[in-house]
């Protein structure tokens, strides 16, 4: 061999050593949670390689010289993931839903829209979630966008999964639409108008890229529906394509349609008879409840200029949630979390976001049982286990780390993230 060549060969040699020494490090937990199994394991060591877990074990793994992130003090968990969340759209707590889609499609810019989401998905990294399914009311496709954007590095935020335009019958969730108007739907919603636009509509979003179809099998106050041989047009085509459907439903009947058609999961399910409930849990479909804990519901009345202490109905609305809820669980259904929230209360959408966590605490589910539902289980029901929602060799390095005690003082806990990294890249370490 040449000198120059030996030169260039120990060059190569030396930028290699200094590449693979930045991008691998260890972080040492003190606990960390194992969501396949449900459970807290004690002192082991994560070993990030790049962008993914290399390797977990004793605190034996640590090499000499290891560039070491003291975790030992906190819970090392997964990167959460948000079922259900809309970057693209916000509204005020007074404000209508319709009148604001409206407005958000006539009076902001696609542009200034697209800039405002990325804003409010960069607010989930600081949350600890790492991942979400952004379910529509984005625009044509603005969601995808944001993804690549994320993905390629030109913007941060966490891993979207985007269902482009939901997919819905007549005027879609925008009720009271003029029939004049009926051209801005199509901007916001992919109107089905047959069987064969059903499946013509699920070809047209894949060959826009999307992660998952969200279909509404109601669309409430707007009293149209999409009928089960639409819905399993959609899932039919989705499936074949390996893309799975989930369906926004407030009411029973929607729910019992879509889960014959075979949708995936439900969104919300706020009535679900024993019989919907026993159907869904025979086809494995999941349900993401969207509900809201006591605390966001005053203060959203509260911003709204309504007394909550006078709002007599939102007892009710607690217990029938939760009774709800543990009746799914009871079913053998599974709860995949979800926050729906795209209300604004003068808290960022990411913060906002953890609400579900609270609500299904307030509503009776166990910590552990929580945060499966916000990991393992989303991630499985999306057909991702392996690379989010867990922590194992192989899997992304999505990692977060809280400060408590998770299953004697879960929310507090899980409000104190002071660790974020996700693909491998540090976003928040405090962990003074
Ligand atoms: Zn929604």
């Amino acid at each position: 061999m040449k000198p120059f060549h030996s030169f260039t060969f120990l060059l190569i040699c030396c930028t290699f050593c200094v590449f693979s020494q930045e991008n691998e490090l260890y972080l040492q937990a003190g606990s960390l949670y194992d969501s396949e199994r449900n459970t807290i394991l004690k002192n082991r060591v994560i070993h990030v390689k790049d962008n993914k877990i290399f390797q977990i074990g004793s605190p034996e793994i640590l090499p000499e010289n290891a560039v070491i992130i003291d975790l030992s003090e906190f819970t090392v968990l997964p990167g959460l993931i948000d079922a259900h969340t809309h970057v693209f759209f916000s509204q005020e707590p007074q404000e209508d839903f319709a009148e604001k889609s409206v407005s958000t499609l006539t009076l902001e810019s696609t542009a200034l829209r697209t800039l405002r989401g990325a804003k409010r998905a960069r607010s989930y990294l600081d949350a600890g979630i790492t991942s979400i399914k952004d379910l529509g009311n984005s625009g044509l496709f603005l969601d995808v966008a944001l993804r690549d954007a994320i993905n390629e590095g030109t913007v941060e935020g966490p891993r979207i999964f985007a269902s482009g335009p939901i997919m819905a019958a007549a005027g879609g969730q925008m009720y009271g639409v003029s029939h004049d108007h009926q051209e801005l739907v199509n901007l916001e919603y992919r109107i089905i108008e047959s069987v064969a636009d059903a499946k013509n509509a699920v070809r047209e979003h894949i060959n826009q890229n999307v992660d998952i179809i969200k279909i509404c099998a109601d669309n409430l106050p707007n009293n149209i529906r999409l009928t089960v041989e639409e819905m399993k047009a959609i899932v039919e085509t989705a499936h074949s394509y390996g893309i799975t459907v989930t369906a926004h439903s407030v009411t029973n009947q929607s729910a019992w349609e879509a889960a014959i058609a075979g949708v995936d999961g439900i969104e919300h399910g706020f009535i679900l008879a024993d019989s919907t409930l026993n159907l869904m849990a025979k086809k494995n479909i999941y349900l993401v409840p969207t509900e809201n804990s006591r605390s966001y519901m005053n203060a959203y009345y509260t911003l709204a200029g309504r007394n909550p202490a006078e709002l007599s109905w939102l007892d009710n609305y607690f217990n029938k949630s939760g009774e709800r809820l543990n009746r799914a669980i009871k079913s053998g259904v599974t709860i995949v979390a979800g926050s729906d929230n795209y209300t604004y209360i003068q808290i960022s959408a990411g913060a906002s976001s953890k609400d579900m966590l609270r609500a299904y605490y307030e509503a009776g589910m166990e910590p552990l049982d929580i945060l499966q539902s916000a990991t393992f289980l989303s991630a499985k029901h999306f057909k991702k286990e392996k690379e989010i929602g867990i922590l194992q060799e192989g899997s992304f390095a999505d990692i977060i780390a809280v400060k408590g005690d998770i299953e004697k003082d879960f929310y507090n806990t899980m409000e104190n993230v002071v660790f974020v990294m996700k693909d491998g890249k540090i976003y928040l370490e405090d962990l003074d």
